[in-house]
């Protein structure tokens, strides 16, 4: 087996550099638990971006995965396949949606959104061809492809690589007020993270989503919310907009959809709107495929019997008052929603990456974003006793 040491130079030496990883070799992988080669372990709080919610190595998901494996794999959409139909059946019922359209990744399902809410645009609300317009939100991420990088505002994630797509603007987050201005008559879409994840799980104000959602219907935009990270019970809700009871025109899916075996996407949306979508105007290869059904099925299962939207909530929010406590002059900020929790330094703290390097030598794995902000996502079957193990060594770090 090749030594930490080894993974690392091979990385170095044949790798792109679109990463800039923590110092760990990640070789094992059980429950909240993750191995290094040499065998020391490691609490993961990030959940690869909480794609992860489950549980490394489920095993109804591993189950799941094993035996759909051996019957069919890929039959690509030229024909039908026995697993995509009530596969997009739970995700309908799951979402409270209509219809759905599966794709792989994050950033295709961000794509699809965009696509079907200009075609909707044009055909159905009567937008003039191509002069659609969609609001996003500042320090949005919604992946990387060249048209989702022309609206993000993270220099790091699109300088240089323009020219950029027309038709989006972007506003502020979380002031409803600037979402109402924005909008014109060729207005099609608001896409937005009901929490945004990547900028520091920023959580708006309550009220901010209901208020949206008054906005778009008033206006004839369709809301379109990107629960990419933030659906699927990281928040302590199903999705992010639960919290407000909030309905969205179209919902985005990834990461925990796939129960961290296998990359799985969709787009759901009412009839009404998916209905623009016509034979041979959106596809993939890949979305639907039935190893991807049986294991977004299962993923979706394994949240719901086990309950892991509370367990998000109620170890969420310990976990949350144990990191407040600790008193530390360098916190800028002690955020959280269910498991999906941020601690923000202050500048004088020098960067958050030095902890990060801390924790893990610690045993604890997380992620700096953005310089100064620390995000802890573990799995949500993670229990109790881990936390306060963590609580421990987050005070021994930060005193
Ligand atoms: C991760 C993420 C994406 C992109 O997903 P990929 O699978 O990496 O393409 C999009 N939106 C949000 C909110 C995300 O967190």
């Amino acid at each position: 087996m090749l030594s930490s040491k080894q993974c690392m130079e091979l990385e170095a030496q044949y790798g792109a550099r679109n990463y800039k990883p923590i110092p760990v070799v990640i070789s094992k992988a059980e429950g909240a638990w993750v191995w290094d080669p040499e065998g020391n372990k490691y609490l993961d709080c990030l959940s690869a971006y909480s794609a992860v919610n489950q549980g490394h190595l489920h095993p109804r998901i591993v189950k799941a995965l094993e035996d759909q494996m051996k019957t069919l794999t890929l039959t690509s959409r030229a024909f039908y396949n026995d697993r995509l139909g009530k596969y997009l059946k739970k995700l309908c019922e799951v979402t409270g949606m209509e219809v759905a359209l599966p794709m792989n990744t994050g950033a295709e399902a961000v794509e699809t959104g965009l696509k079907i809410a200009r075609r909707w645009g044009y055909r159905v609300k009567g937008v003039q061809k191509d002069h659609a317009e969609i609001i996003t939100a500042r320090n949005n991420f919604h992946g990387r492809t060249s048209t989702i990088v022309s609206f993000s505002n993270d220099p790091v994630a699109r300088d240089d690589y323009g020219p950029f797509m027309p038709g989006f603007m972007t506003i502020p987050f979380n002031d409803a007020d600037a979402l109402e201005k924005a909008i014109t008559p060729n207005t099609v879409a608001f896409l937005v993270e009901p929490i945004q994840g990547e900028a520091g799980v920023i959580i708006p104000d309550e009220g901010y989503l209901t208020k949206v959602r008054e906005i778009c219907t008033k206006h004839n935009v369709l809301f379109i919310a990107d629960e990419i990270q933030t659906g699927f019970c990281r928040t302590g809700k199903m999705f992010a907009c639960d919290h407000e009871n909030v309905k969205p025109d179209m919902v985005l899916l990834g990461k925990a959809l796939g129960g961290g075996v296998f990359p799985v996407s969709a787009a759901v949306t009412r009839k009404d709107v998916m209905d623009v979508i016509t034979p041979g105007s959106h596809g993939s290869t890949f979305g639907g495929n039935p190893l991807a059904c049986a294991v977004g099925e299962a993923s979706m299962d394994v949240l719901i019997d086990e309950n892991l939207a509370q367990r998000s909530a109620e170890l969420g929010a310990y976990f949350l008052e144990g990191i407040k406590k600790i008193d530390f002059p360098l916190f800028k900020e002690v955020r959280g929603k269910g498991l999906f929790i941020a601690v923000e330094l202050k500048e004088e703290a020098g960067g958050a990456r030095k902890y990060t390097e801390l924790m893990k030598e610690m045993g604890i794995l997380a992620k700096e974003t953005h310089v100064h902000t620390i995000r802890f996502a573990p799995p949500l079957i993670v229990d109790k006793e881990t936390i306060d193990w963590a609580l421990e060594i987050l005070k021994k770090i930060f005193t």
